[in-house]
Formats: structure tokens, sequence, C-alpha cells
């Protein structure tokens, strides 16, 4: 029996996000309620408008942050599963502690709080990261769910102004907050966490300017319009937006995915790899000749213990940078 049925009700948090848009497109398509939480209502008018056609089965909740109590009490009542991606996704800042890991931290509490106090919630879904499992090994390793980040946190102790490992920390604290929440609480509902790679991918969720594009589209972005990249070989992972938000879908309905942490991973990825698909099906960009480099600290090969059970068909490396450079230009 699915952990949360299609035409039950299910609130996304920071629907507004790139991901979250996705998510939201399809528990639609799927006959699903959705209550969609937002900072800013009129950034939402974009999604009102093309969800419009699901009736009034997109709901709107406004939640200023993620940390302010109380904020999700009521709507929690209403709803039979939540998938919980609202967090800082950026490196633009001095104070990684109260920029990125507070926020992901408290927000997820705030949240888990309010799912616990719900009689109908079964099922909460949180978006974690690849970023909490990456951990710096002397010797080649193959990631899998048993990998924890805690590397992070230690350099954030060191240097609170580097934005990377406190993106990093702020994946790796909340998801641990998250599980050990579930642990002492034992609240009514179970947990499933979906840790993603990098995500590239078209988006829908509303976009003013090409400054304010989320971050992993962002390098697309940039790399399309000639800022100079350096090729150290396939070193990360990629993973598109859609299989990603259908990761989250199958998560609130697969009975076994409770209790489980999935890496969602479609292969490994270089910015040369990247800039020949570009240059390849975009001739007139100014995508630039990348320059070798070394490698960096982490080695990527990822192999998901769980990811199967999500059953998903990952779209190919070549087709998700395709369709991303499509939806920039439509916009840009
Ligand atoms: P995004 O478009 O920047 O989405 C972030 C969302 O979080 C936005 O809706 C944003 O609201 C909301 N948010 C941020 N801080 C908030 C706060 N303090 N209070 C309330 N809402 C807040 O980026 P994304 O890529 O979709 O990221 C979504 C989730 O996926 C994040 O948890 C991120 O860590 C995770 N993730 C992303 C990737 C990737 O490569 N993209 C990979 C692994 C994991 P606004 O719309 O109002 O700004």
């Amino acid at each position: 029996m699915p952990a949360v049925k299609t035409q039950s009700s299910v609130l996304i948090t920071g629907v507004t996000g790139f991901i979250a848009a996705w998510a939201a497109e399809y528990l639609l398509e799927e006959g699903y309620i959705v209550y969609g939480s937002v900072r800013d209502e009129t950034k939402a008018k974009e999604l009102q408008d093309r969800f419009s056609k699901h009736g009034g089965n997109f709901r709107l909740v406004k939640v200023s942050d993620v940390r302010e109590k109380g904020a999700f009490d009521e709507v929690a009542r209403k709803v039979d599963g939540i998938l919980h991606i609202a967090s800082p996704f950026h490196f633009n800042t001095q104070d990684s502690k109260k920029e990125l890991i507070e926020p992901a931290v408290e927000g997820t509490l705030n949240l888990l709080r309010a799912a616990a106090q719900s009689k109908t919630v079964s099922r909460v879904v949180i978006t974690s990261s690849f970023a909490a499992n990456m951990q710096k090994f002397e010797s080649p390793h193959t990631y899998t769910e048993d990998d924890w980040n805690t590397i992070s946190t230690e350099e954030v102790e060191k240097d609170n102004t580097n934005a990377f490992h406190g993106y990093l920390a702020s994946k790796s604290e909340a998801e641990k907050a998250a599980w050990d929440f579930v642990k002492n609480e034992r609240p009514s509902f179970d947990l499933s966490v979906i840790n993603p790679v990098y995500v590239f991918g078209p988006f829908i969720h509303p976009v003013k300017d090409a400054k304010s594009i989320n971050t992993s589209v962002g390098m697309i972005h940039a790399t399309l319009n000639g800022k100079e990249i350096q090729d150290e070989g396939p070193h990360q992972n990629y993973v598109d937006v859609r299989d990603v938000a259908r990761a989250h879908v199958r998560a609130l309905q697969n009975e076994e995915a409770g209790g489980r942490r999935h890496i969602t991973s479609a292969g490994p990825f270089g910015n040369g790899q990247i800039a020949a698909i570009l240059k390849k099906n975009f001739p007139d960009s100014k995508v630039q000749e990348p320059k070798k480099s070394d490698c960096p600290d982490f080695g990527f090969p990822v192999k998901s213990l769980t990811a199967d059970d999500l059953k998903i068909d990952y779209i190919t490396l070549e087709k998700s940078i395709v369709d991303t450079a499509k939806a920039l230009q439509e916009k840009f």
C-alpha cells in the first residue's frame, strides 16, 4: 500500500524553488492536492497560472521563513504527506552558521514539530543532498547511503566564512537533526530522505532575471555565456531535476522508502563534457575552451543501495544540459 495515496493532500515547502516546482507539477498531474509554502506570494503568480488547469488543487501557504515558530502547524493538520524542500542553497555569505546552517537545521526541526502534532501526516520526505554524504578519503572510495559528511562541520568551525563547507554542513546537520528527531520523538509519520547530486534541467519556477537563477542552473548559464571553466575530468555527478522531482513523489508513495536515504544520481560529469555538449548543440553560444586542471579533493563514484526502489529511468547528461540551455534561452 502506498504511504501517501493519490488524491490526498501534500505540503511542499518552498514551492517557488527549482526542484519543488517540478515536484508540485508531478503531484498535481497525479491528482494530489498541493499546499505550497512560499515566502513571497507575488513570486508564486507564474506557478498559479501554470497550475490553474488543476482547479483549486494548488493552494498557497505564506511562510515568511522556515524558522518561523508554528508557521507549519495549521497546514500540517490538513495534509497526509510533506515534501520538505526549502533550504538555502547559495554560496553568497560570509556567515555560514547564521545564513546557511541555522535556517537549514531550525527550518527542518520546525517543520518536523508541526508534522508530529498533526494526526494526518504519515510520511515526510526531506530533500537533503549528496553534500551530506561527501567525505574526504585518502584512497578511492565509492559513495553509498552509508557515508556521512563530517568534515564540513569541522571546516566551518575553523572558518565560518567558508560558504562552500557552510552549505555542505547545512545539509548534513539538517539531515542528522531530522533522523535524530524521528528516533527520539517517535512520531506517527516516518521519514524518507532524498540525497540528490548536482541537479541540472529545465526550470519552471519563477526566475526574475539571470542573476537570481538557482545555483546549479546558474552554472550552465555562466558556461553558456562565456565564463572561463576548468576541466577537472568527470569529478562530480549529475541528475536531472525532473528525475529528482519524480524521486520525491515516489518516496512519498512507496512504502519501502520509509526510513531510508536515497542518493539520486544519473552518473558522472565534468565541466569539459558540459562545455562540449553546449558547443555542439549551441554553436553560436560563447562557450569557452575549458582549461586543464587537477582533480579537486573529492572523488565521486556513487553506488546507491536504495534508489532502485524509486524506479527512476535517468535522463542522460546531454538531454539534461540541452534542455537546461533551451529553458535559459527561452527565458533570457
Ligand atoms: P532553489 O531554487 O534555490 O530553492 C530553494 C528554496 O528554498 C526556495 O523555494 C527558497 O524560497 C526556499 N528557501 C530558502 N531559504 C528559505 C528560508 N529561510 N525560509 C523559507 N524558504 C526558504 O534551489 P533548489 O536547487 O531547488 O534547492 C532545493 C533543495 O534541494 C535545497 O534543500 C537544496 O539544498 C537541495 N539540493 C539541490 C541541489 C541542486 O543541485 N540544485 C542538489 C542537492 C540538493 P524562495 O523561492 O522564496 O527563494
